[in-house]
């Protein structure tokens, strides 16, 4: 192969190492899950169909936010969804979208993450919701998904998955993993009875405190509190 000159190389190569650690952290399940990042001309997506651990720089699909695409590979099946978060929201960088265990299978059970638990509000609210269901790379998934995200960093998809964004891969995926910790948390609660469901006021002091913590400790990026938020 010649080597036409790729664009955004090094941001080709961290969202293939972001979507190695993904699997690495055990919160995807081999190709099922996909990510995106913003760039100038559109967005850069994992492409269609492809183990992680065999792609290259090249191999990372380029798109406008018209739907056309670039490059020698087709674009994740749910490249619309990925658009349409990026549209909707500008201060987004980054969409991670993975098929995480735990998220997963209260997505199965059509339950959003209700807070139960105060980190909860790292998402941005007092609840995880919980898109309903549409046939995956449609329009109407798309729809759901940035609905069930407005004013949060993160989603379930009924009987599909979860969904994780941020400034950057690196605050999106730590998104992602803290989204799987608490819906692993839950279920667990779950087996035992019904948890303790804090108050929308005691929600909004955490959600409050969480953004003064991000302004300290800008690495975590969106005002998402840093790793060593955790008491
Ligand atoms: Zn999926």
């Amino acid at each position: 192969m010649s080597a036409p000159r790729l664009t955004h190389p090094a941001l080709r190569k961290e969202i293939i190492a972001t979507a190695c650690r993904m699997n690495g952290l055990g919160i995807n399940q081999g190709k099922s899950g996909n990510l995106s990042h913003r760039v100038p001309e559109g967005f850069l997506v994992t492409p269609t169909g492809m183990d992680y651990d065999t792609l290259k720089p090249s191999d990372i699909v380029p798109m406008g936010f018209d739907g056309s695409h670039g490059g020698a590979r087709l674009p994740s099946s749910e490249w619309r969804f990925h658009r349409d978060i990026l549209q909707a929201r500008p201060e987004v960088n980054a969409v991670i979208h993975t098929h995480a265990m735990f998220a997963t299978t209260l997505a199965c059970l059509g339950r959003e993450i209700p807070a139960f638990h105060y980190m909860v509000a790292v998402a941005g609210g007092d609840s995880i919701r919980c898109a309903s269901y549409a046939t995956f790379g449609t329009e109407q998934l798309s729809r759901h998904a940035v609905r069930a995200l407005e004013g949060r960093k993160a989603c379930l998809l009924a009987n599909h998955g979860m969904i994780a964004i941020g400034d950057t891969l690196k605050s999106a995926l730590a998104l992602a993993v803290e989204v799987e910790t608490l819906a692993a948390m839950y279920w667990r609660a779950l087996q035992v009875g019904a948890p303790t469901i804090l108050d929308p006021a005691e929600m909004a002091r955490v959600i409050e405190k969480f953004r003064t913590y991000g302004q300290q400790r800008s690495s975590a990026g969106m005002g998402q509190p840093s790793k060593s938020r955790r008491s």
